[in-house]
């Protein structure tokens, strides 16, 4: 039995803490509650906005004009060298069970906030991994006729931070299959410990932001990519060249507009500085695509989804 909620603030539902609320707002907390909040939005005629761990988004100021689904579906089991998630489970706390279990591959993604299910759909990504990598098969919710389908790796089509599911925009990550390869424990976890030593120490923990703003880019001038190559001291991936390095070549670092900033830690994280309203992230990000395209012509591309605008 599933429990409509009206007007509810989206703002503490997301690690920006910004955005308006809700219209209508439900938890589902099993796939039969899922596919009862998808028929209620049919028969009311309400947009969908399915939520996972809201580290990923940015809510406009009016907030959401339809329902939002909460996806709370958190079971996982392992079994041998494979891991069946419930796309509601914590991310995190599902790494730390995988290498619990004495498994290894999945370290990557410590400290990374959200929801498994958010992780496929986005391909999350850090350091040395990304969850196609180890993604043996995805089941997802097909809204508009409610048919669950099986996607195998192949048809996940993944790419950087990208999926058939975040392009198609009518399915629902369900749960998903992953293979890990046998670990140790103790060596998975001191892994894990310098990677979220890492995180600390390279990007802010004590603001709310949406973690990376945009997506790093493919640059075409040359003498870009060498420069970035040189500051960093390592080869560009596929030309790709950091979108905060970009920023940083502006120097706005802490460039504010109103409550939202660029970080003074890390230039591709946008911080609410305290009280941001949506609209002032909105600002500062045009502000920060304009100066990149006239300056260095490279055009950024936000990785943050925007949620009712
Ligand atoms: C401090 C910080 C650090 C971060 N570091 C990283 C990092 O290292 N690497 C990285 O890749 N990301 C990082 N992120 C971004 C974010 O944590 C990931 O993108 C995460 O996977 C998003 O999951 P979520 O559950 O929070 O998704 P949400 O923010 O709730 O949603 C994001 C999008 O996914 C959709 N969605 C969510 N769940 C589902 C589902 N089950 N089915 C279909 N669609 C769904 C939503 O509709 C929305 O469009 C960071 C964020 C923060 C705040």
């Amino acid at each position: 039995m599933i429990k409509i909620q009206k007007n509810v603030p989206l703002a503490e539902y997301t690690t920006f803490k910004v955005g308006g609320p809700a219209k209508f707002f439900v938890c589902a907390k099993n796939e039969d509650e899922l596919v009862a909040a998808v028929e209620y939005a049919k028969e009311n005629g309400l947009a969908i906005f399915v939520l996972g761990g809201g580290s990923n988004i940015l809510v406009s100021d009016k907030g959401f004009d339809g329902l939002v689904i909460k996806l709370e579906n958190k079971q996982w089991e392992i079994e041998g060298e494979i891991l069946e998630c419930g796309a509601g489970a914590v991310l995190f706390d599902v790494v730390k069970d995988v290498a619990q279990n004495n498994l290894s591959g999945f370290e990557w993604a410590a400290g990374i906030p959200g929801t498994f299910g958010g992780a496929v759909r986005g391909n999350a990504g850090a350091f040395w991994g990304d969850m196609s990598a180890n993604i043996e098969s995805v089941r997802a919710l097909r809204m508009e006729d409610n048919v669950i389908e099986e996607f195998s790796k192949e048809g996940c089509e993944f790419g950087y931070r990208s999926s058939f599911f975040k392009k198609s925009g009518n399915l629902i990550v369900l749960s998903a299959k992953m293979r890990f390869k046998e670990g140790n424990r103790e060596k998975s976890f001191v892994e894990m410990d310098d990677i979220v030593d890492k995180r600390v120490t390279k990007q802010p923990q004590d603001m709310p932001s949406a973690g990376s703003f945009f997506q790093n880019p493919v640059v075409e001038d040359p003498e870009l990519v060498k420069k970035f190559e040189q500051d960093i001291g390592a080869p560009s991936r596929g030309g790709k060249v950091a979108a905060g390095w970009l920023i940083d070549q502006l120097g706005l670092r802490g460039k504010k507009i109103g409550g939202a900033m660029v970080s003074e830690k890390h230039a591709n994280f946008l911080v609410n500085g305290g009280g941001a309203k949506a609209e002032d992230v909105i600002i500062l990000v045009s502000y920060l695509k304009q100066q990149v395209r006239d300056n260095l012509g490279v055009q950024l591309v936000e990785e943050v989804q925007y949620v009712g605008f």
